[in-house]
């Protein structure tokens, strides 16, 4: 990819001044602006370095119009308190010494190349945002989605279509994760209860019209050994006219999960809530459920074999039951069940994207690195080239975890500065030129307010208009969100 603004143009060439100081600061991309990338731009700004005098100049870029990544397309709507994340993030951003340059595609307009002449050092923080691959026969039939691209749909993502098939009856969700408890809960909430979070109307429309009766959850393995965390669990039981199943014979304890039980405070009390959620269904042992017009059942020890179909189209799913092998994995025992469903969704993690230019481990899902410092195919490190959260090291952990990688990545990059390649650096504002010259409709950190300020418009509009208060209501078409933060002008 050419670069449209010459480095060594007169205007464009920066003092010859040392590295990291006012006339000529130590300049830093970071690519993505959810927690990950927030976090490495707050930790950059506030290091020992910068107390000491390092002067830096940072820019956050993101392919979507909206700063936040995973805060605004992966947190499901009904979860305001992890949303309130987004106040700590938005403080980092309104300080006014990180720009934020959105609607710009890594790959498409800014190539590495393009970056390294701009800056000192890059910092992907992109994430992943894609399911993880279920090899099982059937996947591939009308009615087998990922679960991550029902989150994009309900989260308004633009990229994605804005109708979703909502037809089925009775729902497989596939996985023993807090995304797979995501999907479950909003599936089978009615839609009027989501109407109070920030659902965009198209996902309201949709959700209301849904024929949900059962939505079914399955895990491989045991209640001691789910991926949930406590209050995400509990949180199922208080959707209304929901009532939730479980079932007596899933509940199998070996040494290993004995152990956990004694050693893991979550899994003692996620154990806890499921014993007794089973408990007081059994005291009411003739008709287990208050007679909700909406079902969740929580299955264990289902391995899932086989995706069945008829004329393309998911009827069913066939597990093999799985027994404990005493270290807490599981095996098969050779029995297989059938449930008759008209859906089904997988939610057994998600998937790291390989990024052009830049060596990925496609095992793993991340980008190639040693503690944030990537590496190129022969192992050696890429000067100036660093990776920060799911893409280094894979989608595991809560949000919060994102600061500890951040913190080894910045350090490593600070360690790192003095041996950075000594690129000619242009302006900073060259990347802005560099970018209206190759027509991208970028948007900028004033953009954002003004998008917030329109989404929080037509929040209060909803609410004059409807029966519930709404804080706010997504945008959700790339073009709208691009034209509103457009209107409030370019660049700071
Ligand atoms: P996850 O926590 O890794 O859970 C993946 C689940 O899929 C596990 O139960 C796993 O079972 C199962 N699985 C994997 N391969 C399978 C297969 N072939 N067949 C059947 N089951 C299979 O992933 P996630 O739910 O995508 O969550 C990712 C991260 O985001 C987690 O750290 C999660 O806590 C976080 N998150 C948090 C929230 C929140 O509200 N706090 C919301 C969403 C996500 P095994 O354990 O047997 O491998």
């Amino acid at each position: 990819m050419s670069t449209a603004v010459s480095a060594n143009t007169p205007e464009s060439v920066e003092s010859t001044a040392a590295r990291g100081t006012a006339e000529r600061p130590l300049r830093i991309a970071i690519i993505g602006s959810g927690p990950a990338g927030v976090y490495a731009a707050d930790m950059l700004t506030k290091s020992e370095e910068v107390r000491d005098g390092l002067v830096l100049g940072i820019d956050l870029f993101d392919r979507y119009p909206a700063p936040y990544g995973l805060i605004r397309y992966g947190v499901a709507p009904d979860h305001p308190r992890i949303k309130g994340i987004v106040n700590a993030l938005h403080k980092v951003l309104d300080r006014g010494d990180i720009r934020f340059f959105g609607n710009v595609d890594y790959g498409t307009d800014l190539s590495l190349e393009d970056l390294q002449t701009h800056y000192d050092a890059v910092i992907f923080a992109t994430g992943a945002i894609k399911d993880a691959d279920l090899n099982i026969p059937g996947i591939e039939l009308d009615g087998s989605y990922g679960g991550a691209d029902f989150v994009s749909w309900y989260d308004g993502h633009p990229d994605v279509p804005r109708e979703w098939p909502l037809t089925a009856k009775e729902i497989a969700v596939i996985g023993n994760g807090n995304v797979a408890l995501d999907v479950a809960r909003v599936l089978s909430k009615h839609a009027d209860d989501l109407l109070v979070t920030e659902i965009p109307d198209n996902v309201y429309a949709g959700l209301k019209e849904s024929p949900v009766t059962d939505v079914h959850i399955f895990g491989r393995r045991g209640p001691a050994q789910v991926k949930f965390t406590p209050l995400e669990l509990r949180e199922l039981s208080h959707s209304r006219d929901v009532d939730i199943v479980l079932y007596e014979e899933d509940f199998d304890f070996d040494d290993a999960s004995d152990e956990a039980v004694k050693t893991n405070n979550q899994i003692k009390t996620m154990v806890g809530t499921l014993t007794n959620w089973l408990v007081e269904q059994d005291d009411d042992a003739a008709d287990p459920t208050t007679g909700a017009s909406r079902r969740l059942h929580l299955h264990f020890l289902h391995n899932p074999v086989e995706i069945t179909g008829e004329d393309g189209k998911v009827t069913g799913i066939k597990f093999e039951r799985n027994e404990l092998d005493g270290t807490g994995n599981a095996r098969g025992t050779g029995e297989f069940i059938d449930y008759p469903v008209q859906a089904v969704y997988r939610s057994v993690g998600y998937f790291g994207s390989a990024l052009p230019d830049v060596d990925f481990d496609h095992r793993r899902g991340v980008v190639t690195n040693d503690g944030g410092r990537v590496l190129g195919a022969d192992g050696t490190q890429v000067p100036g080239v660093y990776a920060t959260g799911w893409i280094k090291r894979g989608p595991v952990g809560l949000i919060g975890h994102t600061k500890g990688d951040a913190l080894e990545t910045i350090t490593h990059l600070l360690a790192d500065r003095t041996e950075l390649p000594a690129a000619v650096v242009p302006a900073a504002d060259a990347i802005g030129a560099l970018l209206e010259s190759r027509g991208v409709e970028f948007t900028s950190w004033e953009g954002w307010n003004e998008l917030d300020a329109h989404e929080k418009a037509l929040g209060a509009a909803a609410t004059e208009a409807g029966p519930v208060a709404r804080e706010r209501v997504k945008v959700v078409s790339r073009e709208e969100m691009v034209s509103v933060s457009r209107s409030a002008g370019v660049l700071r």
